[in-house]
C-alpha cells in the first residue's frame, strides 16, 4: 500500500516519496541504477519494494537484446492504468536511442533521459516533481561524468565504481557510443576518494568499470594511466581485491599483465572481448586490431607467474562472416582456451553502422553456428575448471543456498565456488575452499577452516 497519496507525492508533499528501479543489462547499468537510487535519497526519496508500491517507477533500459524497444514499450504498458497514481521514468539506451517517441507511444511515461544525462537527473526529478509531464534528458554533448553524493550500492561486498564513461571507438555492431555518449575519464582524485569511502564503509573488493576502462587517461594534473589508476587503488586501505572490466583489446598493454604480476590485489581476471577470430570479420565489425595482435596479448596474459583467468564476448553471423570465418573463430577458441564466454547471434540494431550491412548469415545457420562454438566453449570450461579440483581458492563469501546446505561466493579468477562449512555468518568474509568437484559453470568444494 502506498504511504503518500499521489497528489502529495508529485507536488513534493510531507511525506517521503518512494521510487522503484527495475534495471536490464550490463554492470555499467546496474551501477547507473545505483548512482541514480543516490540520488534519488539524497532527495528524501525512500527505496519502494516494488513497482506497486512506488510513487516513482524507473525502467533503466539496455538495448543489447534484440527487439529492446518493442519489449520496454510492452513492459510500460503494463503500467498504463497505474500511471495516474505514480511517475513513470525510461532511462538507458532505449531511452537515449527512442527519445521523445517514447512519449508518442507511452504518453503516461513523465520522464526520458539517456546516460550521458544521469548528472542532469536531480533537476530532472525536480521538474517532475514540479508537475512537468514531458522532462528529457537526452543530451550527448558532454564531457562530465556522473558524479553523485550518495550511492545505493545493492551488493554489501563488492562495489562497482566507474572511472571512464562512454566510447570513443566505433564498432559496427554497437549502439553505445550513441547512447552513452563519448569517452570521459573520471578525476583520479574523485577516484580515490571514492575507493576510500568504499573502504571506510566496510567494501573490501572494488571493480572499477567502464565500456573501454583501459583506456583511462586521468583529466587531471596527475595525469595518470590505467596501470598507475590500479595500483593506487589496490593502495587503498581496507581494499582486498579490485577488478576491472571491460578491457579494449587495442588499449591492452603488457604493463597490465605486469601490474597483475606484482599485485596481490589485483584479481586473476581479465576480460578481453575478441568478438571474431577472422581479421576480415573483425575488419568488418572496426574493431581495429587483427587476430594475430589479439593473440599476441593473449600469449602476454598466458605467459604471466600468476595464473590469470581470461574472458571473453563473441558474436556470431556478423554479415560477411563466411563458414571459413566461423572456423577462425573456433580454432582461436581452441588456441586461448577462455574461462568463461559471452557468445551472441548478430542482430542488427538501431543506430549502428552494421545495420547499413547485408544481413548475409541467414538465422537458422546463426543459431547453428551459436551452438556448435556454446558446446566446444563448454568442453573447454569444463577442462579448465577441472585442473582446479584438489587446490584451495580463496573465496569472498557473498550467498548462501539454505536449502542446499551450501555458501557461494566467487574466487579471484571470477568463478563461482559452491561450498559447505560447519561456520555459520560466513557473508562478506574471505575463506578457503577445498576444490573437489567442477563443472562447466562453477566450483564445488568444502571450506577449510585454517587460512590460505
Ligand atoms: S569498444 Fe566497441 S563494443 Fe565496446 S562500447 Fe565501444 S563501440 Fe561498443
Amino acid at each position: 500500500m502506498l504511504e503518500t497519496t499521489p497528489e502529495r507525492s508529485r507536488a513534493g508533499g510531507a511525506r517521503s516519496k518512494s521510487f522503484y528501479i527495475e534495471t536490464f543489462g550490463c554492470q555499467m547499468n546496474v551501477h547507473d541504477s545505483e548512482k541514480v537510487a543516490g540520488v534519488l535519497l539524497g532527495r528524501g526519496y525512500r527505496p519502494a519494494e516494488n513497482p506497486a508500491q512506488a510513487d516513482l517507477v524507473l525502467y533503466n533500459t539496455c538495448s543489447i537484446r534484440e527487439k529492446a524497444a518493442q519489449k520496454v514499450f510492452s513492459r510500460l504498458g503494463e503500467f498504463k492504468s497505474a500511471s495516474k497514481e505514480k511517475l513513470i521514468g525510461v532511462l538507458g539506451c532505449v531511452a537515449q536511442q527512442e527519445g521523445e517517441e517514447i512519449f508518442e507511444r507511452a504518453p503516461w511515461v513523465s520522464l526520458v533521459c539517456g546516460s550521458a544525462s544521469y548528472r542532469k537527473l536531480p533537476e530532472l526529478v525536480a521538474e517532475i516533481e514540479a508537475g512537468g509531464r514531458r522532462v528529457t534528458g537526452l543530451d550527448l554533448d558532454t564531457d562530465e561524468t556522473f558524479e553523485t553524493e550518495i550511492t545505493r550500492r545493492d551488493n554489501p561486498y563488492r562495489a562497482y565504481l566507474t572511472i571512464i564513461e562512454g566510447c570513443d571507438y566505433g564498432c559496427a555492431f554497437c549502439v553505445v557510443p550513441r547512447t552513452r555518449g563519448p569517452e570521459r575519464s573520471r578525476p583520479s582524485s574523485a577516484i580515490l576518494n571514492e575507493a576510500r569511502r568504499l573502504a571506510d564503509s566496510g567494501y573490501t573488493e572494488i571493480q572499477l568499470l567502464g565500456q573501454t576502462v583501459n583506456s583511462y587517461r586521468d583529466p587531471s594534473p596527475r595525469g595518470m594511466g590505467f596501470v598507475e589508476l590500479l595500483r593506487e587503488v589496490t593502495a587503498v586501505r581496507g581494499i582486498r581485491r579490485v577488478r576491472f572490466t571491460t578491457s579494449h583489446p587495442n588499449d591492452f598493454t603488457r604493463d597490465t599483465v605486469a601490474a597483475i604480476d606484482s599485485t596481490p590485489a589485483l584479481c586473476d581476471h581479465i576480460h578481453l572481448p575478441v568478438q571474431s577470430g577472422s581479421t576480415k570479420v573483425l575488419r568488418a565489425m572496426r574493431r581495429t586490431y587483427t587476430r594475430e595482435e589479439y593473440l599476441e596479448k593473449i600469449f602476454w596474459i598466458r605467459s604471466a607467474q600468476r595464473p590469470i583467468s581470461i574472458t571473453s564476448d563473441i558474436i556470431v553471423g556478423f554479415p560477411g562472416e563466411t563458414e571459413t570465418d566461423f572456423d577462425e573463430t573456433m580454432s582461436l577458441l581452441e588456441q586461448v582456451q577462455y574461462d568463461a564466454l559471452f557468445s551472441f547471434k548478430f542482430s542488427p540494431r538501431p543506430n549502428t553502422q552494421a545495420l547499413d550491412l547485408t544481413d548475409t548469415v541467414p538465422e537458422e545457420e546463426k543459431g547453428r553456428r551459436l551452438s556448435i562454438l556454446q558446446e566446444h566453449q563448454r568442453q573447454i570450461q569444463i577442462a579448465r575448471n577441472e585442473t582446479l579440483v584438489g587446490t584451495t581458492q580463496e573465496v569472498l563469501v557473498d550467498a548462501q543456498h539454505t536449502a542446499r546446505g551450501q555458501w557461494a561466493g566467487r574466487s579471484t579468477s571470477n568463478r563461482v565456488v559452491n561450498f559447505t562449512s560447519p561456520r555459520e555468518n560466513l557473508l562478506g568474509e574471505y575463506v578457503s575452499v577445498k576444490v573437489f568437484r567442477a563443472g562447466p559453470n562453477s566450483l564445488v568444494g568444502e571450506h577449510v577452516l585454517q587460512p590460505i
